[in-house]
């Protein structure tokens, strides 16, 4: 389907050359071509919207129909900025963009948005589709290597053909929708910050954000494959309290996961660049208060056997990885009996299930983040038009921007956004 070419003509000046083919620069590319500009989209993998196939776990969480002052709110970064792109291209104009390209949607929990058939390759075909009926001249294999400039004008891009020789391709404006750092294996490895900064522009230092995070607590080991529903998570820095939220957390090889630790992770990762003291704290049971849970307690007491032990109370209370290790925080020997636990040994019991205090030292890898925080400063791109306030003709869409989001299907729709109105090449 995807229909490319390997060279192309010398004399040839296109309206609009596009610097990655993701998910805003699709979006970019299709539209602009609908809109009769003539387009080179430059992608450096063998394949466009490599990333949007391994969204969502591979269904794709294309957007979220959460209203629109709730979807500003999940931006973490420069959601003003973002406001502009957001009103001329909604969730809701997303979903009709790929009703209309044949595919079907349903909403899920939390008001997001899926493919019907839960495949992600379905948006990327969609897209793919978008791009080819409206003449979109696709070169793969081909990396963008400079942004070709003359008297604060761009007029077009140095690229890497597939046989590895440097050739020109000129263009009235110029889109930079190189994506993130993140996942470099589908082709987001940042060049962008490195074609913008070089032709003036200024960029946010970038960090892997949507990332599990590292603790050295001694028995971390021992809660992998843990997963934990219905707990709050709260997150302190230098002691003070940053973060709260309640849901879902997992143990893993990667460490600290699962969604509550990701929408907290943006924070964290900041705080531990900044070497300041960070510290993940679960409450396990975040429905009971501490004179609740002693209730509870005594209840389960009354039921046990006279002769069981410590674990076999708290057997009945917490999942079976927590057991050895609630018993071993509130230094209560596993094999003490049950009816012999004293005030004391109880309250200790309870105060290790209502406060477990994970030492936060690292975060994931780029490889694992699902988004970059940081980018190119939206103080130089003109939020109304998206283009570069240093270098006229040059435009920003995605994640290449100072942009991110929680997840949710926000980080997309930032990316069908930016593509949408950049290609207005206003
Ligand atoms: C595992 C995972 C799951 C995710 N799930 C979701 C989800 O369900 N919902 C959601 O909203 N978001 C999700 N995201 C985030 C979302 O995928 C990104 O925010 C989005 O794809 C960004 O779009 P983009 O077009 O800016 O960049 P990308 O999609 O990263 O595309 C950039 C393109 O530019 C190309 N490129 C880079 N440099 C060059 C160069 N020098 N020359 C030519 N081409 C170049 C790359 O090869 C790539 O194809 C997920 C991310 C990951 C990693």
């Amino acid at each position: 389907m995807e229909e490319t070419i390997s060279n192309i003509p010398e004399d040839k000046v296109f309206d609009l050359v596009v610097v990655g083919g993701g998910a805003a620069g699709l979006m970019a590319a299709g539209t602009a071509a609908r809109d009769g500009r003539s387009v080179l989209l430059i992608e450096k993998m063998e394949k466009t919207a490599r990333k949007v196939n391994i969204t969502g776990k591979g269904r794709c969480n294309l957007t979220n129909m959460c209203p629109p002052e709730e979807f500003l709110g999940k931006v973490r970064a420069n959601a003003d900025f973002f406001a502009h792109s957001f009103k001329t291209f909604t969730p809701n104009a997303t979903c009709h963009f790929f009703k209309k390209q044949g595919v079907k949607l349903e909403e899920e929990a939390g008001r997001r948005i899926f493919p019907k058939g839960g495949k992600a390759y379905e948006i990327s075909d969609a897209l793919r589709w978008w791009c080819s009926d409206h003449g979109v001249v696709v070169m793969l294999n081909t990396k963008v290597e400079q942004i070709l400039t003359a008297a604060g004008r761009t007029y077009g891009v140095m690229y890497t053909n597939k046989r590895g020789f440097r050739r020109k391709a000129e263009g009235r404006a110029v889109l930079i929708s190189t994506g993130g750092a993140s996942y470099p294996a589908t082709g987001s490895t940042g060049d962008g910050y490195r074609l913008a900064s070089e032709v003036g522009h200024t960029i946010v230092p970038v960090r892997p954000s949507l990332v599990a995070l590292r603790s050295d607590h001694p028995k971390m080991k021992d809660l992998i494959g843990l997963r934990l529903k219905n707990i709050r998570a709260s997150l302190s820095v230098d002691g003070e309290e940053a973060a709260s939220e309640f849901g879902e957390i997992e143990f893993s090889t990667r460490g600290i996961d699962g969604p509550v630790i990701l929408r907290m992770s943006r924070a964290a990762v900041d705080a531990v660049i900044d070497e300041k003291k960070v510290e993940v704290a679960l409450d396990l049971k975040p429905a009971l208060n501490e004179d609740t849970l002693r209730a509870r307690i005594a209840r389960e007491l009354e039921e046990l056997d006279p002769q069981a032990f410590a674990i076999e109370l708290l057997r009945k209370m917490l999942p079976r990885n927590l057991v050895y290790f609630v018993a071993d925080s509130a230094g209560v020997h596993p094999k003490t009996y049950a009816a012999k636990l004293s005030g004391e040994d109880i309250g200790r019991l309870i105060a290790a299930m209502k406060r477990v205090v994970f030492p936060i030292v690292d975060y994931g890898p780029w490889e694992q983040a699902i988004v970059t925080a940081g980018g190119v400063s939206t103080d130089e791109v003109d939020p109304e038009t998206l283009q570069s306030r240093v270098i006229k003709g040059l435009y920003f869409a995605g994640e290449v921007l100072d942009l991110d989001a929680d997840t949710g299907g926000y980080n997309l729709q930032i990316a069908f956004s930016t593509g949408r109105l950049a290609a207005q090449m206003k």
